[in-house]
């Protein structure tokens, strides 16, 4: 934990980063793919720039997410929950892949419950397949966990490991990862949508012990992806793994997926269900359970919990265009996440924590570890 005293040193020091800053190109804020050895502009990490701090809680299963079909009596259910870290990450491959069950049944209207990015992504889906659909959400952006999303493009935090997986799942991950990947390219720097690329640094002091396995959803999907050693390079750090990434943020986003849902001719209806029988006294037979963390009560899935994450907003900056994961005993994990209407900071999974209270103690982590790398990062590049 770090004291105040800590905490008001390094964010002290941000100001001081200033110039760093001002020596950035002016076209940097509209290029999302500079090369890795443009400038990095410091993150002001200060309290002063705070806009807000929030809890979210990722529906995770140690299994990985629920893509199934069950029928209830006359009542199909196409199950999509259970994406953890990176719902938004797969949203459009686990669309596709739960479309591509319904296809033999034969019912074309349908019921979508959940207005997170995966319902909203299955609802356009099938919506531009020909179903009839209306899509029923407890809550609606930007009031869903979909909303809290880094949202950096990335399958992570989605199970316990290999040994916790079956390969039915493990080919249905690689699957939607690659499908929803090639979406997201689409749609990159369409100032519609909020999806662009970033400059991606994963930081260490040290090598990792093991040598590196490659990803198991394709190395290919990381463009420019290369591990870097030498501690000149990357302020110090002695094992930087870097690739360009996709950006999503979530609040454009999710206004888009709902402009598109409706245009499509989507309804869209704030409605909260208690039990499964209220969603199987709804007209349509062919229901998509797209609830994250609410399948719980609704379907009784025991094996999901939450994966709770605390982030901090600062004001934006849009010289920021890289992001970075990082974690030393020092400050523990942090992530940071340039957003068009913020700075995300990030550095907490804790499973099985239900509370959405901001804890205070990580709140002040978090501003004082991310000033911290903001003084390396310049001390760095002005040596
Ligand atoms: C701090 C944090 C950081 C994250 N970072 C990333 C990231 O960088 N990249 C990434 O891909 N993902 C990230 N995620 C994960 C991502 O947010 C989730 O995986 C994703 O939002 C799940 O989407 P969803 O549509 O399944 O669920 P949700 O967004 O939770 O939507 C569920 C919908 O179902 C509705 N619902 C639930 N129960 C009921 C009910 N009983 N009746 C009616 N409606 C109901 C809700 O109201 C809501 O509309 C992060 C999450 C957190 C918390």
């Amino acid at each position: 934990m770090l004291h105040r005293r800590q905490l008001l040193r390094a964010a002290a020091l941000s100001p001081a980063l200033a110039p760093a800053m001002t020596a950035l190109p002016a076209q940097a804020a509209d290029n999302h793919a500079r090369p890795f050895d443009a400038p990095y502009a410091p993150v002001l990490s200060q309290p002063s720039r705070e806009i807000r701090t929030v809890v979210g809680l990722r529906p995770y299963r140690g299994s990985g997410f629920r893509l199934e079909h069950e029928k209830f009596g006359r009542r199909d259910v196409i199950h999509n929950y259970g994406h953890g870290g990176c719902g938004v990450t797969l949203s459009w491959g686990c669309a596709q892949l739960s479309v591509e069950l319904a296809e033999p049944i034969d019912e074309r209207r349908a019921a979508v419950i959940g207005a997170g990015v995966n319902g909203l992504t299955t609802a356009l889906m099938l919506l531009r397949r020909g179903y009839e659909v209306s899509v029923y959400g407890a809550a609606l952006p930007p009031h869903t966990t979909s909303n809290i999303a880094g949202a950096y493009w990335h399958p992570t935090t989605l199970y316990d490991g290999r040994d916790a997986i079956t390969d039915e799942f493990a080919r249905q991950f690689v699957r939607a990862a690659r499908i929803a990947q090639r979406r997201f390219q689409h749609l990159a720097n369409d100032p519609r949508y909020g999806v662009y690329y970033m400059r991606y640094l994963g930081l260490r002091d040290e090598p990792p012990l093991k040598e590196r396995t490659p990803y198991f959803e394709g190395d290919d999907l990381y463009a420019g992806l290369a591990v870097e050693t030498d501690p000149e390079r990357y302020f110090g750090y002695g094992y930087v793994e870097r690739h360009h990434a996709l950006m999503i943020d979530p609040d454009i986003y999710l206004r888009a997926l709902m402009r598109d849902v409706e245009n499509a001719g989507g309804r869209i209806v704030q409605k909260s269900f208690e039990t499964a029988d209220d969603v199987f006294d709804l007209k349509e037979k062919l229901i998509f359970n797209c609830t994250g963390l609410g399948a719980r009560d609704l379907f009784g899935d025991e094996t999901l919990e939450p994966a709770r994450g605390q982030l901090t907003m600062l004001l934006p900056q849009p010289e920021v265009d890289y992001g970075y994961v990082t974690s030393s005993p020092e400050t523990g994990l942090l992530y940071m996440f340039p957003r068009k209407s913020s700075i995300l900071l990030g550095g907490t999974v804790e499973h099985g924590d239900w509370s959405l209270e901001p804890d205070e103690t990580e709140r002040l982590r978090m501003l004082s570890g991310h000033a911290m790398m903001a003084q390396r990062i310049a001390k760095h590049q002005a040596q």
